[in-house]
């Protein structure tokens, strides 16, 4: 690892200057779960890292006006076990518990989960390796999954760059129409997650001189049904090789709305439209439901080794809605 400098941030004002003096050669860090393998295998090299764990009041799970709030500190582990996640927003519950391992859940907070790079094994691979990819994503002028081993990357929006995005939660929040409160220089800002992952996967989520300091989620209509699926490879320590967020608004067995959100299948958590549409205030059959799965995947474009990703897709919607 290369030298750089640590800072024990005391307040938000102060990490937002500390940003601001350091610009792109500073990042934050929380749990260090993403972080830490990152600088080992030199894919970042910051001059500054600033602890942001060490300001106080930003861990917390609150409902302000029927507004459930998650304060950015907040661990994973307190998602997975909140009665009052587990009463009203259950498929946070879910999301959160499928998240890596219980240490892992300990260790993470959700803002640096929602933030965690991408798993590309061309773009994290270290130099003590003896093999390093010098990828798009670096600046560089090629996706090496693209005629790659490309088994765990994207099948839908995958054009620049065929990573995926890891986050569970991020896959969970975006299906509840979540939104960060975001603070930087120039002030406080408040963004739904599906735009702050509108930039993925080349640009950058947040401005170099901002965090994240609150998750902001609506509340639920009454007759919210809420489901969030994840197939991997192990039962656990394991990311998503795809899976589906759905919250549904359900009356006499008809969807009146639905959010379909897939993960683990293009650069940020993908809105399934065209499923939504489909399904949208028609009664729930198995033939509608199947329909709507293929309509979901009516923009996939898989590359030469993940087209098996394209029926667990499918199956999970349907569990989901079903
Ligand atoms: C073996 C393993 C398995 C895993 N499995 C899963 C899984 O199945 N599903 C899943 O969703 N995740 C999984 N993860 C991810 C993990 O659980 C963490 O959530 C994630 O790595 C980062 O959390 P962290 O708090 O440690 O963030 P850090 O590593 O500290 O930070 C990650 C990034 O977020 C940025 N960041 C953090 N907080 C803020 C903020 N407030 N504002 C702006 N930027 C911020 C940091 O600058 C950094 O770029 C896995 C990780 C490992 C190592």
């Amino acid at each position: 690892m290369k030298n750089f400098k640590h800072f024990n941030a005391k307040t938000i004002e102060n990490t937002v200057s500390l940003l601001r003096e350091y610009g792109s050669d500073a990042k934050v860090i929380t749990g260090g779960v993403d972080i830490v393998g990152l600088l080992k295998n030199r894919v970042i090299e910051p001059k500054a890292l600033i602890n942001i764990k060490t300001i106080p009041g930003l861990n917390y799970i609150s409902e302000n006006g029927n507004t459930l709030r998650i304060g950015a500190l907040t661990p994973i582990s307190a998602i997975e076990f909140s009665s009052r996640i587990a009463d009203k927003y259950s498929i946070l519950a879910e999301a959160a518990h499928g998240v890596a391992s219980p240490q892992l859940r300990n260790m993470s907070s959700v803002s640096g989960n929602l933030c965690q790079s991408n798993r590309c094994w061309y773009y994290r691979r270290g130099p003590d390796t003896g093999l390093t990819f010098f990828c798009r994503l670096k600046g560089g002028k090629r996706c090496y999954a693209a005629d790659g081993d490309n088994r765990y990357h994207g099948v839908i929006n995958a054009d620049k760059c065929h990573a995926v995005c890891p986050s569970d939660m991020a896959t969970a929040l975006v299906a509840m129409n979540a939104s960060a409160r975001i603070v930087g220089s120039a002030g406080e800002r408040t963004m739904t997650l599906e735009q702050m992952y509108s930039s993925l996967p080349l640009g950058r989520l947040l401005e170099t001189d901002e965090i994240i300091t609150e998750i902001i989620v609506p509340k639920l209509k009454e007759n919210t049904r809420q489901r969030f699926l994840k197939f991997a490879i192990r039962k656990t320590i394991d990311f998503a090789i795809v899976s589906v967020a759905a919250v549904s608004n359900v009356e006499n067995n008809t969807i009146a709305d639905t959010n379909i959100v897939l993960g683990g299948v293009a650069p940020a958590p993908f809105r399934a439209a065209l499923a939504e549409d489909m399904l949208r205030a028609q009664p729930i059959t198995p033939e509608l439901v199947d329909k709507a799965s293929l309509a979901a995947l009516s923009k996939a474009k898989p590359l030469s080794k993940n087209a098996y990703k394209l029926p667990i897709i499918r199956a999970l919607i349907k569990r989901a809605i079903m």
